[in-house]
């Protein structure tokens, strides 16, 4: 997809620092992280957000869940607990349009976020 960020990081025309990565997922450092670990995951396929998610989806998003805890347990943030978030459309706070998830961890999170 022209002019999207993370399709750019995917087909690594733009840099980022790669923390896991298979044929239909990538996980990034976030350029602008807000807590200690601050990871976000990335499909390869351009999907604009979760709402726009089909059937054709269901195995990519439980392998981005799956990952997730995988990721998770391989930094250590399951002893404390972590937060996996989306940010869907303008209200959900969503500011680029390829759809992720940030795996937050590292530090205690408010329940609910502002
Ligand atoms: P959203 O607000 O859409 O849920 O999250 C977008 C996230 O992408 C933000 O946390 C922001 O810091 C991150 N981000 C935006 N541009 C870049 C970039 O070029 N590289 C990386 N690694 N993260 C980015
Ligand atoms: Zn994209």
């Amino acid at each position: 997809m022209a002019d999207c960020i993370f399709c750019k990081i995917v087909a690594k025309e733009m840099n980022s620092k790669i923390v896991y990565e298979d044929e239909k997922i990538m996980a990034i450092e976030d350029i602008n992280p807000v807590a200690p670990v601050h990871i976000l995951i990335i499909p390869k396929k351009h999907i604009a957000s979760l709402d726009a998610v089909t059937d054709e989806d269901l195995e990519l998003m439980g392998h981005i869940q799956l990952t997730a805890s995988k990721l998770a347990k391989k930094l250590g943030l399951n002893q404390n607990g972590y937060r996996l978030v989306n940010n869907c459309g303008s209200w959900g706070g969503q500011t680029v349009f390829h759809i992720h998830y940030h795996l937050l961890g590292g530090r205690a999170f408010a329940w609910p976020p502002g």
